[in-house]
């Protein structure tokens, strides 16, 4: 069994286009929503000729985005509302600690990678209960309904040993801020059995991740939508690894 839809933000490149493509490979999946700020530039994703595939704009940063997106989702998932909303797309604006002070930039990692992914799982909890009701069942599974977050290890405080510390800081704190957004929401919406789970996919050979990361982007997002594929109970509330090892937070 595979979850019934599936939509992905910032699908046009990157880790968010791999792991479009790997779900794309499980038959069972009978919705794809892609999304991503403009599709008409979105050559890779276009070409991706799927009949369960929709591509659909989305600026995570404007609420009046995330509010079209759902009226057009919600004509394409119907009843049977949306069982995964795919947390991915996200920034990293270098900020470091001895650099000039600047408060846009800092704002900027935070208000994407934290508050508008908040902002868009807030809006699309309908979709979300819908799905979590009409599939029912116990506990929670990623067949029922989930919001999977792509976070970063570079969130756990526990984790940070001096290890790219100088530029990542303002990505680091958005992207703790969003770990603890997710742990509360996890707890607030148990009760709709909702599944909700952060992962880090790795480092990645993204632009983001630079062509000196550890993992290919067809390497690191099979294993991580192989994993995502297999959610349940025990990892309701988790930040962990592609491979499922739970990371400190
Ligand atoms: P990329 O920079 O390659 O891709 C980022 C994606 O996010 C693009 O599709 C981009 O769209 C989209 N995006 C950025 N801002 C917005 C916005 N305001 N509205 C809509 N879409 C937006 O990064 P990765 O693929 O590497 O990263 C994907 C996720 O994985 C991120 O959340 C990142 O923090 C996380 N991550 C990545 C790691 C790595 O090593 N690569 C390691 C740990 C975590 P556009 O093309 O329009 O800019």
């Amino acid at each position: 069994m595979s979850p019934k839809s599936i939509l992905i933000t910032g699908a046009n490149r990157g880790i968010g286009l791999g792991l479009l493509k790997q779900f794309l490979k499980v038959q069972d999946i009978q919705i794809l929503i892609a999304t991503c700020r403009d599709p008409s530039k979105a050559e890779e994703l276009n070409s991706l000729k799927d009949s369960r595939l929709h591509i659909l704009p989305l600026n995570i940063d404007c609420d009046e985005s995330i509010s079209k997106l759902y009226t057009e989702v919600e004509k394409i998932v119907g009843e049977d509302g949306l069982t995964v909303l795919l947390n991915n797309a996200g920034i990293l604006l270098p900020y470091d600690v001895e650099g000039k002070k600047d408060r846009r930039t800092m704002l900027k990692n935070i208000e994407t990678n934290a508050v508008s992914t908040a902002i868009i799982t807030q809006e699309f909890l309908p979709l979300l209960k819908k799905a979590a009701e009409k599939n029912g069942g116990e506990g929670f599974s990623i067949n029922r309904s989930a919001i999977i977050n792509i976070s970063s290890t570079a969130a756990s405080v526990e984790k940070i040993d001096g290890t790219f510390n100088g530029p990542l800081v303002a990505y680091r704190m958005s992207k703790s801020a969003l770990n603890s957004f997710a742990k509360s929401a996890s707890i607030d919406l148990a009760k709709y059995h909702i599944l909700i789970t952060s992962f880090c996919p790795g480092w990645v050979k993204t632009d983001m991740g630079g062509e000196n990361a550890l993992f290919e982007i067809s390497d690191a997002t099979k294993t991580l939508a192989g994993n995502i594929l297999t959610l349940g109970d025990a990892h309701h509330g988790a930040f962990l690894n592609s491979d499922l090892t739970v990371i400190p937070n």
